[in-house]
């Protein structure tokens, strides 16, 4: 899970309006179709390179607890951080999981 897909939810997006701190792309998935090529990367995963559903949830609930977290988006590494902790393998770039 090395690569980087840095969000074009950032294309355009208001800095001064946070209205999607803290979000992941899923909370604001009616504004773009993005979370269903979250679901879709996340899916082609092997069972061998997923993270288990419950690391997953528990990675996804320190990144709603970062201030790096913006609009699904983590500012340290340019990632959905929805697709970076899907890898078992996957680390935080800052080692908060
Ligand atoms: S991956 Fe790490 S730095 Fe990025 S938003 Fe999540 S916890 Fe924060």
């Amino acid at each position: 899970m090395g690569t980087v897909f840095p969000s074009p939810l950032l294309v355009g997006f208001d800095m001064a309006d946070n209205s999607c701190k803290l979000c992941l792309v899923r909370d604001i998935a009616e504004k773009a179709d993005i979370y269903e090529m979250v679901k879709r990367t996340r899916g082609m995963l092997s069972k061998s390179e997923a993270a288990s559903d419950e690391l997953y949830e528990e990675r996804l609930g320190v990144c709603t607890q970062c201030d790096s977290l913006l609009a699904g988006t983590c500012q340290k590494c340019g990632c959905y951080v929805e697709i970076r902790a899907a890898g078992k393998s996957a680390r935080c770039p800052v080692s908060k999981w």
